[in-house]
């Protein structure tokens, strides 16, 4: 169905033709042997953009994020995050079966302040309590809408957990979009953390890939670990090359999907059948609920489904909606008067 309006993800979108000559051009070589020039062009790239020492390049973003526990905890610690983080909800129980972490899940709204944090930590050499060795914040945070991390909230966080000897870890695979939001370059957002992940595959629109960076010291006992999870790979430059010309080209524009997102959520706060607050969604994600006499949520992806347009259902009553670079205003507001005729009816 070539009009089919895809809002499931920004993960959806194609390598554009342009992105595919860059693929086709990439000098390659064995990235285990640290010998692909366009991966470490690219790790350069972002550990620069990150004011990091060092990056080093996974296949994915739950790997990043796996890895990073790997690194910054042992066995049997515990893990401060928000509520309904990617690594709680979307990673399919890997933390607990990877790193044998648990997590404490503190604050509202993909949010925490640092007291909510402080009030979470449990102190090591306690006779009962599991040892608080990391915090982590997911910016935008995907759950809660693609809401944007309040920056000072940030940096007071990090402090008191430097304070405590907790390490820090930013999921940001969406970093570029709260930069993008927020008007702040990457490197001040990703300044307080010991260790920051960035996807090249969501808004970005590259085929694959993601970035962690750090110290030099930490980046290079993240190689142990992405080997160790089957991560470590070869002539990957096909996939920096992508991740280069979309760091060129994918970034700025950004800002079109922040408006776009904003369309559709203007239109459907309009509904009696829809709860959202469009304020809050300064982002590409739209996250809105169904009242109790609305259609559930699953009813509504398949009729809107039969319309031709696509989006995913987060919960019973909840639904998510994910603006990116291969659909336009015209198709945002078309998917948004479609969602508005299928909760209706
Ligand atoms: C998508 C996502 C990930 C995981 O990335 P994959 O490449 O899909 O494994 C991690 N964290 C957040 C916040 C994400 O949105």
């Amino acid at each position: 169905m070539p009009d089919l309006i895809d809002l499931r993800s920004d993960t959806v979108t194609q390598p554009s033709a342009a992105m595919r000559e860059a693929i086709a051009a990439a000098p390659v070589g064995d990235d285990q042997f640290g010998e692909d020039p366009t991966v470490n062009l690219l790790q350069e790239r972002i550990a620069a953009i990150l004011g990091k020492e060092s990056a080093l390049w996974l296949p994915t973003g739950t790997m990043a994020n796996q890895v990073a526990l790997r690194v910054l905890t042992r066995p049997g610690d515990d893990v401060v995050v928000s509520q309904e983080s990617h690594a709680v909800w979307h990673e399919t129980g890997a933390s607990a079966a990877n790193a044998g972490v648990q997590f404490t899940s503190v604050g509202s709204k993909g949010c925490f302040t640092p007291e909510d944090f402080v009030a979470a930590v449990k102190p090591r050499g306690h006779v009962t309590y599991p040892p608080t060795t990391l915090v982590e914040i997911e910016n935008t945070h995907n759950r809660a809408g693609g809401i944007v991390f309040p920056q000072d909230a940030v940096e007071r966080i990090c402090t008191v957990a430097a304070e405590r000897e907790v390490a820090t870890y930013l999921d940001g695979a969406r970093l570029w979009n709260a930069a993008v939001a927020s008007g702040r370059r990457p490197a001040e957002l990703a300044a307080p953390f010991d260790l920051v992940s960035v996807a090249l595959s969501k808004g970005l629109g590259a085929p694959g890939g993601s970035v962690l960076a750090g110290s030099r010291q930490v980046v290079q006992r993240c190689v142990r670990y992405r080997r160790m999870l089957g991560g470590a790979m070869r002539q990957v430059g096909l996939f920096a090359a992508a991740g280069l010309h979309a760091l060129d080209h994918n970034v700025h524009r950004l800002a079109d999907d922040h408006a776009n997102a904003r369309v559709i959520a203007d239109r459907l706060s309009t509904s009696r059948q829809i709860v959202l607050d469009s304020a809050t969604v300064r982002t590409n994600i739209v996250v809105f609920g169904l009242v109790a006499d609305a259609p559930d949520a699953p009813t509504v992806v398949d009729r809107a489904r039969a319309r031709g347009v696509l989006l995913f259902a987060f919960g019973p009553r909840t639904l998510r909606a994910v603006t990116h670079l291969d659909v336009s205003r015209p198709q945002c507001e078309r998917a948004a008067d479609v969602l508005l005729a299928v909760v209706e009816t």
